[in-house]
């Protein structure tokens, strides 16, 4: 399965749109700071061997210029998953 990571917002111009993105997580709105992946209650679903590998190959304006990184890709389809997985069950 094809992760739908959704970054066409964020190339939305303007200062504020600079700043802030959507929350990764599936049908979570929330707008975070372009330096955070999830908001707060969605990363701490994530366990902390996969936030470590997001947060090493995450940084704001990646996905801007799509500088490839397999490792970060894998981790953070995975976290999604497990967020929305655990969102199903609860
Ligand atoms: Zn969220």
């Amino acid at each position: 399965m094809k992760a739908d990571i959704d970054t066409s917002q964020d190339r939305v111009k303007g200062s504020e749109a600079m700043k802030t993105h959507k929350c990764q997580a599936e049908g979570c709105g929330q707008r975070i700071d372009i330096k955070h992946f999830m908001c707060t209650r969605h990363w701490f679903m994530v366990p902390v061997t996969l936030r470590r590998v997001i947060k090493a190959g995450y940084r704001p304006g990646r996905v801007i210029d799509k500088l490839p990184s397999k490792v970060y890709d894998v981790a953070a389809v995975a976290a999604l998953a497990i967020v929305k997985n655990n969102e199903a069950h609860r």
